[in-house]
């Protein structure tokens, strides 16, 4: 065997572990199981930060406050707007969600990529402030499947799942205009499936600087 197949540069390894400063959007219909999915695909995949957003919505009985969301009163969540503390916002369901801005600096400086769970209306804001977000949409492997889990886990009425369902819709017709779509099937498919998304991503994007510490290794060792 040659030395080259013998010692690898080691960049390959490098992609599955640093993050390169880039921003994720993950959107999904509510019951989509994407909480689930980001929390698996953090815990497999190191240099991923999940940008917490802020509500005016209460917290559900398994939401830990600054974990799921930062829970705040209209009043806190008007002055952040008035003071563009947020890179985007939207209402959702009677509800105002907003994003914080991201340090892109800091974030490429740690190497580390940001992963932001926010809905459709919010992407197409985000597309217009931030350089090149990967968009990945997260279906419910059906419409059944998801009134279902609405129905299982028991935080809406009657009334709001199907409340949830019609908006859920609409949502689901903005998928097209994204990268990707990844079918939420089976969990650990679907975590598989980000997982291969954001190494993909990071080789994609690290292209030059991969080529550049190529080049340099060889220039060293011809010197
Ligand atoms: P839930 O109340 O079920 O946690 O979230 C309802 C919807 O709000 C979801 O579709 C979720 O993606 C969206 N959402 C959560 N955080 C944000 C945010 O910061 N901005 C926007 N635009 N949507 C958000």
């Amino acid at each position: 065997m040659s030395m080259i197949y013998e010692k690898s540069f080691g960049f390959e390894q490098e992609m599955k572990e640093k993050g390169v400063g880039l921003i994720f959007i993950l959107s999904a219909p509510s019951g989509a199981g994407k909480t689930t999915l980001v929390k698996g695909v953090m815990e497999q995949l190191p240099g991923l930060r999940f940008s917490v957003s802020f509500t005016t919505r209460l917290p559900r009985p398994n939401e830990k406050e600054g974990e799921d969301y930062h829970f705040v009163s209209h009043s806190v969540f008007q002055k952040m707007l008035e003071k563009n503390e947020f890179l985007e916002w939207a209402e959702v369901l009677g509800n105002r969600y907003g994003t914080p801005r991201p340090d892109l600096k800091k974030l490429r400086s740690e190497e580390m990529d940001l992963i932001l769970d926010i809905d459709t209306q919010g992407t197409k804001k985000v597309l217009k402030e931030v350089d090149q977000p990967i968009l990945i949409y997260l279906l419910p492997p059906s419409l059944k499947v998801l009134r279902e889990r609405l129905m299982q886990r028991g935080f809406d009425s009657l009334e709001m799942v199907k409340f949830r369902l019609s908006n859920a819709k609409k949502d689901m017709e903005e998928a097209s205009g994204y990268h990707y779509v990844v079918v939420n099937e089976r969990m650990e498919e679907a975590i598989e499936k980000l997982k291969s998304i954001i190494i993909a991503e990071r080789c994609r994007r690290s292209k030059v600087s991969i080529i550049e510490k190529n080049m340099k290794q060889w220039e060293d060792k011809d010197g």
